[in-house]
């Protein structure tokens, strides 16, 4: 389970702490405190103790203040809001529904497909997000970033076969941009690395984290970028959100969005296609359209097959082809994500 622990990211005490930051420590921790900055009730929108006991709520204000208020079915408080049914045992909703413990070949690196290695740079995340697959995975042991990245950087020099290093978690933009640095100056001394990703949440949930320090760093890095972000509706976007994209843009990176098929967040054509929209328009390609992993409590997020694949039909028959994400699924054993 992703259980933030702001104490960890913090810098040295000689080095002041950035804006975003500050911001990360002020995030909305207690459910009733966003419910009524919401002007919502907890009966009403089945706000569950227990859940929120199992895995935190956390939510950084900016990304609250793009919910709508009084409104119980907003899709931005849908996707953080611990509810009851996450608490309902369902069969076929597990613990580690991707094989990440499988897969695992160096302390936090995973490597699944081909040319491809995975880094848990962390467990954190500014957002906790109630359908995450990663809410079971035990982090606290299993973080690349610790001891200065040395087991993961030594198992990378040693595959050859590796091309590209993923950046995931948690989400690795949740380290001080010094500590990222200290994993890219190290994988810049191996000869066959030739693309570096980035998967992380932040752009988008707290675009202040694309500062000044963070963008020299990626400008500055040898290798082409890939960024994915992840929004799973229009409304995550606004106006610092569309920022941050084009400060990443300026930095050189190539902006890509995966969102998760979450019933009553965005399961309708309309929605999926202002999603695609609304990123474009932010700079930023639509890549993955991901089912659901099935982990334990998020059984009420999923939305079925054929009716994922009807409306991804739908959508490709609305959209332009670029602005039409793939949908896929992710099944342990596979060599890449399955398309449905
Ligand atoms: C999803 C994933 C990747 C990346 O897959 P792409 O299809 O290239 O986006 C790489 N490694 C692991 C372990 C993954 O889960
Ligand atoms: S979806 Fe991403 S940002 Fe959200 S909890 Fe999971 S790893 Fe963290």
């Amino acid at each position: 389970m992703i259980t933030a622990a702001p104490s960890r990211i913090q810098p040295p005490p000689a080095r002041p702490a950035a804006r975003w930051q500050a911001l990360w420590r002020e995030a909305v921790r207690d459910p009733r405190e966003l419910l009524a900055l919401l002007g919502l009730n907890a009966e009403t929108v089945g706000l569950d103790e227990a859940a929120a006991a199992q895995f935190a709520l956390r939510v950084p204000r900016g990304f609250v203040a793009r919910m709508r208020h009084g409104d119980p079915a907003d899709p931005l408080l849908r996707q953080v809001l611990p509810v009851t049914e996450e608490m309902r045992v369902v069969p076929g909703f597990g613990l580690d529904a991707v094989g990440d413990a499988a897969a695992r070949t160096a302390n936090g690196v995973i490597q699944k497909y081909r040319g491809r290695a995975l880094l848990i740079a962390t467990g954190s995340c500014a957002v906790h997000c109630r359908y995450c697959f990663r809410r079971h995975f035990p982090y606290a042991e299993e973080t690349a970033a610790r001891e200065g990245w040395r087991e993961a950087v030594t198992a990378i020099a040693a595959d050859a076969s590796i091309e590209e290093v993923l950046l995931s978690g948690g989400d690795p933009l949740s380290l001080a941009t010094p500590k990222l640095a200290e994993l890219t100056d190290a994988l810049a001394a191996i000869p066959h690395l030739k693309r570096l990703r980035i998967h992380s949440r932040l752009p988008v949930v707290l675009p202040e984290r694309v500062d000044a320090e963070l963008t020299a760093w990626l400008a500055a890095l040898p290798w082409p970028v890939a960024f994915v972000i992840h929004a799973n509706h229009a409304n995550e976007f606004d106006a610092d959100v569309d920022a941050a994209m084009a400060r990443l843009r300026a930095a050189g990176a190539q902006l890509l969005n995966q969102a998760v098929l979450l019933r009553g967040v965005n399961d309708d054509v309309d929605t999926l296609a202002a999603l695609s929209e609304r990123s474009f328009a932010a700079g930023v390609l639509p890549y993955y359209l991901h089912q659901l992993d099935r982990v334990a409590g998020v059984a009420h997020y999923e939305v079925d097959d054929a009716r994922a694949r009807a409306l991804h039909a739908e959508l490709a028959a609305r959209l332009s082809g670029y602005l039409v994400p793939k949908l896929v699924r992710e099944i342990q054993g596979d060599t890449g994500k399955r398309p449905l």
